[in-house]
């Protein structure tokens, strides 16, 4: 036992800053024992634009690093808050963010072939367009080159695919009337009930009328 393995070790004579050391461990500090990483970043570390995700404080991130023959396995979890926009009210809600991370890293070969990019085994037998569930043991693959791991653009991009597509303040939010535009979680608004002017219920009132008449 080598004390602290498998913790970081902060402050040494490093300038660049706890955060830097998080999101660009050294290779040579993964071993097959393992690595574990934790600590907060903040969105703008991490590259995240607003146009991505907006993010509301920091995100704590614990991640484990192992090394396992030439790849890199780094599982964990992401937490914090993103503010996002409801679909169906519009409005901005506090939305939790937490999910586990499941990628590999391997080493860019760019001595070997410089223009061909390596992919995934299973992203070659795939066909073009397959559905993206069929990847399902999403070990997406990153690369690496150097001696440090750059984990910032993957904990972005993974942050990206974790949020949802069609994000709802509520399970249930009513949403906005679709004439007067008035949020209905607050409560009804005038136009209501009858959605009068549905073709089906004119059909049915013209029908009534017929019958009506009809019958005179
Ligand atoms: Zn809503
Ligand atoms: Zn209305």
């Amino acid at each position: 036992m080598s004390g602290e393995r498998g913790e970081l070790e902060w402050g040494g004579d490093s300038l660049s800053g706890a955060t830097m050391d998080l999101l660009t461990p050294k290779i040579t500090d993964i071993t097959a024992e393992g690595l574990s990483l934790s600590g907060d970043v903040t969105g703008e570390e991490l590259g995240i634009t607003d146009a991505d995700v907006v993010l509301c404080g920091i995100l704590a991130i614990g991640l484990d690093l192992q090394a396992v023959e030439r790849t890199i396995c780094v599982t964990g979890v992401v937490e914090g808050m993103a503010v996002r926009q409801c679909v169906r009210c519009l409005k901005d809600f506090n939305d939790p963010v937490a999910f586990s991370i499941r990628v590999a890293y391997e080493r860019e070969s760019k001595a070997v072939a410089p223009t061909v990019k390596r992919e995934a085994p299973w992203k070659k037998k795939a066909e073009p367009l397959v559905d993206v569930k069929s990847e399902e043991p999403n070990d997406d693959l990153y690369y690496y080159s150097g001696d440090h791991l750059e984990l910032a653009p993957m904990l972005r991009e993974q942050l990206i695919l974790a949020s949802p597509m069609h994000p709802l303040c509520a399970e249930d939010c009513r949403g906005l009337c679709a004439h007067c535009g008035k949020d209905l979680n607050e409560g009804p608004c005038g136009c209501a009930v009858e959605s009068a002017e549905s073709p089906f219920h004119v059909l049915r009132r013209m029908k009534e009328k017929i019958q009506e008449s009809a019958d005179r």
